[in-house]
């Protein structure tokens, strides 16, 4: 690893938000030969290795990278630990745009800074990035999930996030109507992708009113012809009656602006980080009344399929595990309820209880 050239890019205050969220170790990886730009966020070992995606983005600056780094690596600590994984929190950003500028020697690249850490960070597939790319990876290390199933990994672990964000949902359900049933709740996927899509499959086999809006109409327009659902327009989703907002795109979509609009009961959905400011918004979601399921809770089961894939892949432990998400989902939502605290906070205090046990 090599000192950062590019000071436009990697300026140096940027450094100063590590603290913010008391990280152990930010990398920053830049090679001109492939033009790779990018972050290894370790929040927190106390667990296990840190794992977690590397995402590619064209972010528009290195702020706003390492934001995005700092942040994700610190929800995957807590996602870790909730789901009981003996695992810690990271991420990766690799900084450049995934439709115009992969190529397997970025990966390569990007692969070696992995295996300078020794295995404290293993990487996976995140928004951007695919199976496909991992395998240029693994080429340089061994530290990486995600593989192709072609070639003995666990593959795209989008379907087992969308059952544990199904099995959430239903949780939801049950407290908030008594029972878990979707049927004829009007649901609203805000999102079509690999998440949003294999949603959409649980929802309408049990039969919800399902509507999805993404800014991609292709997407859309794919899963209205394969499932009844409609489309909706990506400025209506806030606006619409609904008894459930299913967030499954980009993260900070529940703000002060968008929690005055909303009319749901229940907010359970896949994206990361979908409060704006965990202290602020958790705690309005609840004065309104919605029930919510923390996001590291509720979309781990992405996660478990990547621990799955580097204990032994087990297919009947990723199914039980995505399964417990339900009453995982219940005990945090009741113990909420009793001590009316903040769902995102009741869980955020579980996840730090067991790592600070490990760090005893
Ligand atoms: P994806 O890139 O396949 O899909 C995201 C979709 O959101 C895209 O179709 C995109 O066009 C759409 N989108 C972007 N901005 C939008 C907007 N403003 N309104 C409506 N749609 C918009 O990503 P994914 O793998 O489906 O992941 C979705 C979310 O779930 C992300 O936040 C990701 O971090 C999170 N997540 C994913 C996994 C997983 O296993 N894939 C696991 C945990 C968390």
């Amino acid at each position: 690893m090599r000192e950062v050239k590019n000071r436009s890019f990697f300026e140096p205050s940027i450094i100063n938000k590590m603290p913010e969220h008391e990280h152990e170790q930010v990398v920053f990886c830049e090679d001109n030969k492939t033009g790779l730009k990018a972050i290894i966020a370790i929040h927190d070992t106390a667990l296990g290795p840190s794992l977690g995606g590397v995402r590619m983005w064209h972010y528009k600056n290195g702020l706003e990278a390492i934001r995005d780094a700092l942040r994700l690596s610190k929800s995957m600590t807590y996602k870790a630990s909730v789901a009981g994984l003996n695992l810690g929190g990271g991420k990766a950003v690799i900084i450049d745009n995934s439709i115009k500028n992969k190529s397997p020697e970025l990966f390569r690249r990007f692969g070696q800074f992995i295996e300078s850490l020794n295995g404290k960070y293993i990487t996976a597939q995140d928004i951007g990035t695919s199976s496909n790319d991992m395998k240029y990876i693994k080429i340089e290390t061994n530290h990486v999930t995600c593989l192709p199933e072609s070639t003995g990994g666990a593959g795209d672990p989008s379907p087992k996030t969308a059952h544990g964000i199904y099995m959430g949902m239903k949780a939801c359900a049950k407290l908030c109507y008594g029972n878990s049933g979707l049927e004829n709740k009007i649901i609203i996927v805000q999102g079509a992708g690999h998440v949003g899509m294999h949603l959409v499959e649980w929802l309408a086999k049990e039969n919800a009113k399902v509507y999805i809006s993404d800014i991609n109409e292709e997407k859309v327009k794919e899963l209205s012809k394969k499932y009844n659902v409609e489309p909706v327009g990506v400025d209506k989703v806030y606006d619409m009656e609904m008894d459930i907002y299913s967030p499954c795109a980009l993260g900070a979509t529940l703000n002060d602006d968008t929690l005055r609009r909303l009319k749901c009961s229940i907010i359970a959905g896949g994206a990361n980080n979908q409060l704006t400011d965990e202290n602020v918004h958790g705690k309005m979601i609840m004065e309104k009344g919605i029930i919510y399921a923390p996001d590291f809770v509720i979309n781990a089961g992405g996660l478990i399929n990547c621990y799955s894939e580097v204990i032994g892949y087990n297919w009947k432990y990723v199914f039980d595990k995505v399964e417990d998400i339900y009453s995982t989902v219940l005990d945090i939502l009741k113990i909420s309820k009793e001590e009316n605290a903040p769902a995102n906070l009741v869980a955020k205090r579980i996840a730090e209880q067991r790592i600070n046990e490990a760090k005893k």
